[in-house]
């Protein structure tokens, strides 16, 4: 492997020529000024947070049915997540929901794109100016995705991206980014992100470790330029699920918005009967998953929070019915028909 055998010969392994080369190719994709490389999703969440100055105190708006990253880079920055529901659609957060959840505290919205599909970003964007708030978007999930023709990661103040290896440009191992068009804000998460120093052994800020590894970097740079190749394949997958499911009553499809692109990460179908339906394509070899099974404020982990059940009936009643369909890039026509037909025959019953 060409890449492996050129960081290896150059033996500079932290922050070096292979992160800078990324960082100026995702740049250079997501249509910002900056790309910083982080070592892993979570912390550039973090990170993004730490570089607004968001902490103790503050309130930071979330929805309630994201991954648990979102919450917990809020809690490891000191500020308490609040969480407000999604939209019944599209499942990403409701522009009106966020409004109404806005307290003296509030300092940032996270809007996340779930599944792949964008938020509704000029909303958001019009909610938080009017209200001095900054934007923090968590684009885990949605590389490449666009709303009104502006790609994700591209709208807030600082956005953090991840890489882990099963997103839809996904590294080696543990990897994310955070993209900003700010030359303050990028400076300033990149010093925190080494320890907090920009000059080797002047330490500025507490910083943390939570660098790109340069191995990631160079198998991140090779694998970028086959994203949107494999994001078509993605959308031509979903686009066959999507003609043959929505036939079928008892499910409810992946609703993508007008004004948004869905890369689909997941593509995820709502079901009453989703135990049954999961334990029928199991017994075919097909693997489903749920994405995902409990809300963050129903976690142990957000107990102190003092959340209840029905808290948020729409983010619960999602968690109970979600499932995520097989999708990935190279999935053959065959391979789809065959999960189709084993859904077809489990509804024929
Ligand atoms: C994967 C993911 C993260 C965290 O990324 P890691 O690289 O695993 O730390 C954050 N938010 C969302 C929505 C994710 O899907």
């Amino acid at each position: 492997m060409p890449a492996f055998e050129s960081f290896f010969d150059k033996g500079w392994y932290i922050l070096g020529e292979e992160v800078n080369v990324f960082e100026k190719a995702y740049a250079a994709f997501n249509q910002t000024q900056h790309a910083i490389g982080i070592s892993n999703g979570l912390d550039a969440l973090h990170i993004a947070l730490r570089t607004l100055e968001i902490g103790s105190g503050d309130e930071v708006i979330i929805p309630s049915n994201t991954y648990i990253a979102t919450a917990l880079a809020v809690s490891y920055a000191g500020a308490t997540p609040v969480f407000v529901e999604p939209d019944a659609a599209t499942y990403n957060i409701n522009p009106e929901a966020i409004e109404a959840a806005i307290t003296k505290h509030t300092k940032a919205i996270m809007p996340v794109h779930l599944y792949g599909q964008a938020c509704n970003m000029t909303t958001i964007m019009a909610i938080a100016e009017k209200h001095g708030l900054h934007v923090i978007e968590d684009n885990a999930q949605a590389h490449g995705a666009t709303w009104a023709g502006k790609i994700t990661g591209s709208w807030g103040d600082i956005n953090a991206t991840s890489f882990y290896p099963g997103k839809n440009l996904g590294a080696l191992g543990d990897a994310g980014a955070l993209t900003t068009h700010s030359d303050a804000l990028a400076s300033k998460a990149a010093m925190l992100r080494n320890y907090g120093s920009q000059k080797k052994y002047y330490n500025e800020a507490l910083g943390f470790n939570s660098r790109l590894d340069e191995c990631q970097a160079a198998f991140l740079s090779i694998k970028l330029k086959y994203l949107m190749e494999w994001t078509q394949q993605r959308q031509a997958i979903a686009a066959r699920y999507q003609a043959a499911l929505s036939r079928i009553e008892a499910i409810t499809v992946p609703y993508c918005h007008p004004d948004a692109t869905h890369v689909y990460h997941l593509y995820v179908i709502r079901c009453a009967e989703r135990k049954a339906l999961q334990h029928a394509l199991a017994e075919k070899g097909i693997g489903t998953l749920v994405h995902y099974p409990v809300p963050p404020h129903l976690q142990e982990a957000y107990q102190h929070l003092g959340y209840k059940k029905g808290a948020f009936p729409i983010a619960e009643e999602l968690a109970d019915t979600m499932l995520s369909l097989p999708l990935w890039p190279g999935m053959k026509e065959e391979q789809v028909d065959y999960v189709i037909a084993a859904i077809n025959n489990f509804f024929k019953k």
